[in-house]
C-alpha cells in the first residue's frame, strides 16, 4: 500500500531495520500490514526464517484508520495504537522487519528473487504478498494540483489541520462515513458528498453521522472541481438526478473513494488476476504461480482487518507445509 502523508508526520512505531539483505529466506512477506503482521507470527513461530518487507513501517491502513471497533478484544482502539501492538507481536517470535520499498519480484530456479529500491535485494523459498491497495483518485481537476494544500486521503492524518473549519468528504464506504465521523469532532462543518442515496458503510455508522448536528449529506451528487488560490477554497458538486451545479466553499477535502490492488512489482511473474487486478486465491491462499502466496486486501476479499489477520495466518500456514514438503498440490 502507498500512504500520502503530508503535512502532519504520524508517529510511527519504533522499528528494528535490517541492514544486510542477501541472504536467503523461508519466507519473505510483502506488506506489514494486518495480513503481513500475522503471516509474520505464524511464520515465525513455525520456525521459518521470516522476512517482513515494507515501505513505510508497520500497520499497514491502521496508521491511517480512526477508531478500530470490530476487531475481536479491542472494543474502541485508535488505529495507529494497533499498529503498535501490532509491531510488538511481529517480531517477538523472530522474524525480521525491513523498510524498503519492494519493487520486483522474480523467480529463478524454483527460487524467489525480490528486489528492492535500496538496489539490495533478497532470496526467498516463498512469498506471501500482503502488498494491499493503494488510494483511489477521483481525477478531478484540482486534486493533484492542491494535494497537501486542502485535499487528502487521509482524514486521522490531517483531520487536526482542519480544527474549526468546513471540510468535505467525498464517498459512502466504511472509510468515508468513519471519516466523516472523526472529523465531525474537530471541525466546525463536515459536508458529506456521496454519489448515490444508499449508502455502502455500515448501516450503524450511517445513523451515527445523521445524530451529528454539524454534518451535511450532499446526496447524490459528485465533486467535479477542486478551485482554490494556493489552497482549497471551494469545490464544485453536480447533482446526478438533475445535473444541477453548486459551489461549496470549504477548507479541506478528504477523498475516500475505495483502493485499487497494488499488484506492479508482481508483474514480472504474472499471477493470475480479477477485477481491478486483484490477485486470485484459493482457499489456501495459493496464487496461480508456485510459492506466491498472497492475503490482505490485495486478494479482492471482504478489506476488513479480521479477514487479512486470518488470511495471514492461513498463508503461513500453507507456506510453512509447502517449506517442509516441497508439495505445492
Ligand atoms: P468502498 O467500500 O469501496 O467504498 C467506496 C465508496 O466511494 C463507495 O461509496 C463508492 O460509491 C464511492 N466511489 C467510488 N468511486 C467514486 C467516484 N469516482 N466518485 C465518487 N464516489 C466514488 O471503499 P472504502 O470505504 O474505502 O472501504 C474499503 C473496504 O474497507 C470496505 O470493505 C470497507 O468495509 C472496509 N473498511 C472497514 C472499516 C472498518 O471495519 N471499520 C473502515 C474502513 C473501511 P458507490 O457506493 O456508489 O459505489
Amino acid at each position: 500500500m502507498i500512504v500520502v502523508l503530508f503535512m502532519m508526520p504520524i508517529t510511527l512505531p519504533k522499528i528494528r531495520r535490517k541492514e544486510s539483505v542477501r541472504e536467503l529466506y523461508d519466507v519473505v512477506i510483502v506488506g506489514a500490514g494486518a495480513a503481513g503482521v500475522s503471516a509474520a507470527i505464524y511464520s515465525s513461530r513455525r520456525n521459518l526464517r521470516t522476512l517482513v518487507i515494507d515501505k513505510f513501517g508497520v500497520g499497514g491502513k491502521l496508521l491511517e484508520a480512526g477508531l478500530i471497533e470490530n476487531y475481536p478484544g479491542f472494543t474502541g482502539i485508535l488505529g495507529p495504537e494497533l499498529a503498535q501492538l501490532f509491531e510488538k507481536h511481529m517480531t517477538k517470535f523472530g522474524a525480521e522487519f525491513l523498510v524498503d520499498e519492494v519493487v520486483n519480484i522474480n523467480k529463478f530456479n524454483g527460487m524467489f528473487i525480490v528486489d528492492l529500491a535500496s538496489g539490495n535485494s533478497v532470496k526467498s523459498r516463498v512469498v506471501i504478498y500482503c502488498g494491499g491497495a493503494e488510494h483511489r483518485k477521483l481525477n478531478v481537476p484540482g486534486e493533484d494540483k492542491f494535494l497537501g494544500r486542502g485535499v487528502s486521503y487521509c482524514a486521522t492524518c490531517d483531520g487536526f489541520f482542519f480544527k474549526d473549519k468546513i471540510v468535505g468528504v467525498v464517498g459512502g464506504g466504511d472509510t468515508a462515513v468513519s471519516y466523516a465521523l472523526y472529523l465531525s469532532d474537530i471541525c466546525k462543518l463536515v459536508y458529506l458528498i456521496h454519489r448515490r442515496r444508499a449508502f455502502r458503510a455500515e448501516d450503524i455508522l450511517v445513523e451515527k453521522l445523521k445524530e451529528k448536528d454539524n454534518v451535511e449529506f450532499i446526496i447524490p451528487y459528485i465533486v467535479t472541481e477542486i478551485r482554490g488560490e494556493g489552497k482549497v477554497e471551494s469545490i464544485l458538486v453536480k447533482n446526478r438526478e438533475n445535473d444541477a451545479v453548486m459551489e461549496l466553499k470549504l477548507d479541506g477535502l478528504f477523498i475516500a473513494i475505495g483502493y485499487k490492488p497494488n499488484i506492479n512489482a508482481l508483474l514480472s511473474l504474472k499471477p493470475e488476476t480479477f477485477g481491478a487486478g486483484y490477485l486470485k486465491v484459493d482457499e489456501r491462499m495459493r496464487t496461480s504461480v508456485e510459492g506466491l502466496y498472497a492475503a490482505g486486501d490485495i486478494t479482492g476479499f471482504e478489506k476488513q482487518l479480521v479477514v487479512a489477520a486470518a488470511q495471514g495466518a492461513i498463508a503461513a500456514l500453507s507456506a510453512a507445509e509447502y517449506v517442509r514438503h516441497g508439495k505445492w498440490k
